[in-house]
């Protein structure tokens, strides 16, 4: 043990950034380290949350989360894809499937490849030769590595799950790893004069909680950071226009168990469908300088597949980050942290990272400074990574039948979206920077599926003759399809799930 080593670490809140937080610090600093989290029943959890993305499974293995008992206790389905319905123009859709999409062919890129079949008229959609894609929309599913007798891979998934219920599954393991829970309203938090550091929690009842550093997971009250140190939001409500959210459960019904998320653009937001064992989650994401909370409801309950289960809880957020997310003794988790709207399910994957990275660089008791400088620094830049590629979803559009479809299509955007975007226009050119989450299949699925078609592609893909290319597109895509028809159909799969 390091003489200057933190010796407990109180986790503000018990959402999911909560008990993720306590439950990997509890694993992988276990035996050195009290942690204690406060929660409060009363106050509860934002309630939604239920989309993921596949480096959740990082996290659930780091964290020593068994997939059988996490998949039946949290009534989790597989998701392969979301599919975006009426976001380039009214009435399409297209599939952002997670995994690879074709392959390079020496050193052409696969894009390039597939521009060119496209210009000469032998190429398919593009989902035809993504394997996740294959499978989404064949309804069917099983773990796969690889596929044999070739250099493809298999299949990557992330999933579909209750937040709440992942929530006390991650407490169980918490506790079992010696995490101590303290439940009450927390009323102040309290400072050192001197250094201004957190110092301890006051409770309700008079009680304090004190300890060395603190993970702020208190949720939109963000207690610690923006009540209590007052850190600075920033604001990115100039591109992301939505600011308020309905979300109503519904019962399943055997048509909307599908292995991937919808997100239905309407006409000043959209709608997402999720499907859990139990039930189906859904929500509409709005802006309310555009569309009424009546209106919107109206949308939501008027497109749900099965019965609506409740009456529709609303939502507001302000889209953005604070500036700081380690401060002081200190750092922010989840939606005390900030909050981008669940377009591509990134906020419980900027949890994870959150987490991970604070493992990466744990402070100790004394100078933290340069830990802190190269958190706020990684941190910042996934945020801002992950905003550009939702606000390509909105500005990437030919929609201007209603007045926020106008909006945003001829709103300015950041400079990096902006040269990404004439890259790609330009000559099909991919490019990702450091280590952002979005690959260039990402970008590519969006890109094509909206509509943005290059003037062009690389001068490579001509070394490839035109009845090569023809050849190389259909192979994969026999491949895929008949690895496919292996594979269980998903309602199948998915029973077994719940056992
Ligand atoms: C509409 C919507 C849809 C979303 N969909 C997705 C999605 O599909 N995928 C995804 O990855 N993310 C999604 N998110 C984000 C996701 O819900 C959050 O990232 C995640 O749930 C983390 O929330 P949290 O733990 O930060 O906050 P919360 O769940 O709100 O938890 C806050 C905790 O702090 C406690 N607390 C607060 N104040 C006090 C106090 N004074 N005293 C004591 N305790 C206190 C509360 O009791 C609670 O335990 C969505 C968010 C919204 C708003």
């Amino acid at each position: 043990m390091q003489e200057q080593a933190i010796k407990k670490l109180v986790i503000v809140g018990g959402g999911t950034a909560g008990w993720m937080s306590a439950a990997l610090t509890s694993k992988l600093l276990a035996g050195t380290l009290n942690i204690e989290l406060v929660e409060s029943d009363a106050i509860g959890t934002v309630g939604v949350g239920e989309a993921t993305i596949p480096p959740i499974q990082v996290f659930n293995d780091l964290a020593g989360v068994d997939e059988q008992a996490f998949l039946r206790d949290t009534k989790a389905t597989i998701k392969l894809a979301i599919e975006f319905q009426n976001w380039g123009a009214v009435g399409d859709r297209y599939l952002h499937g997670f995994g690879y999409i074709g392959r390079k062919v020496g050193a052409v890129a696969f894009q390039h490849v597939y521009l060119k079949g496209l210009a000469e008229g032998n190429a398919g959609p593009l989902s035809d030769y993504s394997l996740n894609n294959t499978a989404a929309r064949a309804n069917r599913f099983n773990r796969l590595p690889g596929i044999g007798g070739t250099p493809l891979a298999g299949i990557s998934y992330a999933y579909h799950f209750d937040a709440g219920l992942y929530a006390k599954f991650l407490r169980g393991m918490s506790e079992a790893q010696g995490v101590t829970r303290r439940e009450g309203r927390i009323d102040e938090v309290l400072l050192d004069p001197e250094s201004g550091n957190v110092t301890a929690l006051r409770m309700d009842d008079g009680g304090e909680v004190s300890g060395d550093f603190f993970i702020d997971c208190s949720g939109f009250n963000s207690l610690v950071f923006n009540k209590t140190l007052g850190v600075e939001f920033e604001d990115w409500s100039e591109w992301l226009l939505c600011n308020r959210a309905l979300a109503v459960p519904s019962g399943s019904v055997p048509e909307s168990l599908r292995p991937y998320t919808q997100s239905i653009a309407h006409g000043a937001g959209w709608q997402w469908r999720i499907p859990l064992q139990h039930r189906t989650g859904n929500g509409h994401v709005f802006s309310d300088e555009f569309m009424s909370e009546d209106e919107a409801a109206g949308i939501l309950l008027g497109n749900l597949e099965g019965e609506a289960l409740k009456d529709p809880l609303s939502i507001r957020f302000t889209p953005g980050c604070r500036k700081k997310l380690w401060h002081k003794n200190c750092v922010a988790l989840g939606l005390a942290s900030g909050f981008i709207e669940p377009l591509e399910s990134t906020s419980i994957h900027l949890i994870q990272i959150g987490i991970t990275n604070l493992l990466k660089v744990f402070p100790t008791l004394g100078d933290n400074s340069a830990k802190e400088r190269e958190y706020n620094r990684r941190m910042r830049y996934e945020y801002q990574a992950i905003r550009d590629f939702i606000i390509l979803h909105y500005h990437l559009t030919e929609r201007e039948d209603t007045p926020f479809w106008k909006h945003v299509k001829h709103m300015g955007v950041p400079e990096a979206l902006q040269q990404k975007m004439a890259a790609f226009e330009e000559a099909g050119h991919l490019y990702r920077v450091d280590e952002e989450l979005f690959t260039e299949v990402g970008w590519l699925q969006v890109m094509l599926g909206q509509g943005l078609r290059p003037r062009s592609y690389n001068a490579l893909a001509d070394t490839l003759s035109s009845a090569e290319v023809r050849d190389y597109l259909q192979n994969l895509k026999t491949i895929f399809a008949a690895t496919v028809n292996k594979l269980q159909p998903y309602d199948e799969f998915i029973k077994s799930c719940a056992a």
